[in-house]
């Protein structure tokens, strides 16, 4: 207790909530639920949490703090930032420590209405989605391709981040709000939209966006060429011993892949980022872990093209320096003519950011230059009965944002489904 005795009491309760308000893409009261810590009322630190979110055990883990809470904390102007992370986890490691659940803190609020709604996919956002709605009176079924829930905090975030166990009590605390689930249903192969909005009052559509993106290099078709984000939803890993591993990318994708490779005993692992560490979009705490692990990092490097004979033997790298560019708010690398290099490589991972799957394109829905399902203000895409939200409407790619966008969402069905009852 004494350490987090001591991170309790290193928060000053500001009055104007930055973390909260600037930092926290779900607004959790940051000082309130460490307040409620401090006097070690885990139930009220709870209820504060479950206000604005079901995942507080998963995002006291795992989001980036760094950029999100921790980065708007003032006690990190001049020195450390309240480590907000861990007493998230610690309040919801608590609740679940005195059985506190969510349905005995928020479900005695229930309103029945007559109103169903389908969730397609059951990770964070549609889980959040799920917790909001039928903790208002909605029916709601959560329709999943798997045979568990959860989405990529199962299959994508490896378990050295993210104890499984911790999923299991978050989904199991959702679901004992009375959500249905339907498992083993997948859009585009067993289940059809227009099925669904026949026997539902809302769609929500949050399956994800997992295919990794190509780059466009010579040779990224050799054997030996993977996708980051497939590699660690279907763990279809090669033999790593011995092996030299190139993993492109800068994100928290890229710092899973390497670091899991490494674990799997690759030999030599590195990780090629265009630009410089300051710009990497990946938790700097992973980055941190990384090189500790003996994960080697070719900043300001950028891949030119993959060398080999049917199978990977080689990449050519070359050098990049940092240009600001009108009109770009961020710098820009610029490869730097003549100084190419080569080095061996048995494995590339792409790790470069990710779309949805193509059977998106045959929906009927309006999409983005991107791929992603297009949505507007309310969340709606272009069939007004259907929202969407995630990584799939490309909302910004963290879990608490994911989540934010499930509440949201949410908000909003509930908002038409009353205008509708009125
Ligand atoms: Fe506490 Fe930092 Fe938030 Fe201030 S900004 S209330 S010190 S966590």
């Amino acid at each position: 207790m004494g350490d987090i005795e001591e991170k309790i009491n290193y928060c000053l309760h500001c009055k104007v909530k930055p973390c909260s308000k600037k930092g926290c893409p779900l607004n959790n009261d940051i000082p309130e639920f460490i307040s409620a810590l401090k006097d070690k009322n885990y139930k009220e630190a709870y209820e504060i949490l479950c206000k604005t979110t079901v995942l507080s055990g998963v995002c006291g883990r795992i989001c980036p703090h760094q950029k999100q809470c921790q980065g708007s904390c003032v006690r990190g102007i001049k020195g450390k930032p309240v480590a907000i992370g861990d007493l998230e986890s610690f309040a919801f490691d608590k609740a679940m420590e005195n059985n506190y659940t969510l349905k005995e803190i928020i479900g005695e609020k229930i309103k029945k209405y007559n109103k169903k709604v389908a969730i397609i996919g059951g990770g964070p956002a549609g889980l959040t989605a799920a917790a909001f709605l039928v903790k208002e009176g909605i029916q709601v079924t959560i329709y999943e391709k798997y045979d568990y829930l959860g989405g990529l905090l199962v299959h994508g975030i490896p378990d050295f981040r993210l104890d499984k166990k911790i999923v299991a009590k978050t989904v199991n605390n959702i679901l004992d709000l009375g959500v249905e689930v339907k498992y083993n249903k997948e859009l585009g192969k067993n289940l059809k939209l227009e099925d669904l909005e026949e026997k539902y009052d809302a769609i929500f559509l949050s399956f994800g966006a997992n295919c990794s993106s190509k780059m466009g290099v010579e040779g990224e078709d050799l054997q030996g060429v993977y996708g980051g984000n497939e590699l660690l939803e279907y763990k279809m890993h090669p033999k790593y011993e011995g092996k030299e591993v190139i993993v492109v990318g800068g994100g928290n994708v890229a710092m899973d892949c390497a670091r899991t490779v490494k674990r799997l005993g690759a030999k030599d692992v590195k990780v090629v980022y265009r630009r410089a560490r300051e710009q990497m979009p990946a938790e700097y705490k992973e980055v941190e872990d990384a090189i500790n692990e003996k994960i080697e990092f070719l900043f300001q490097n950028n891949i030119v093209k993959i060398i080999g004979n049917e199978k990977v033997e080689k990449v050519e790298l070359i050098k990049t320096k940092l240009v600001q560019k009108e009109g770009e708010t961020r710098l820009v690398p610029v490869n730097i003519e003549n100084s190419n290099y080569e080095i061996n490589a048995d494995y590339v991972i792409m790790a470069l950011g990710a779309h949805p799957e193509s059977f998106v394109n045959n929906l009927g829905l309006k999409l983005n230059k991107w791929g992603n399902i297009e949505i507007n203000e309310n969340y709606q895409t272009s069939n007004q009965k259907i929202y969407a939200g995630g990584d799939l409407a490309g909302v910004r790619g963290t879990v608490a944002w994911a989540a934010y966008s499930g509440r949201e969402a949410a908000r909003k069905i509930l908002e038409n489904i009353e205008k509708e009852a009125n």
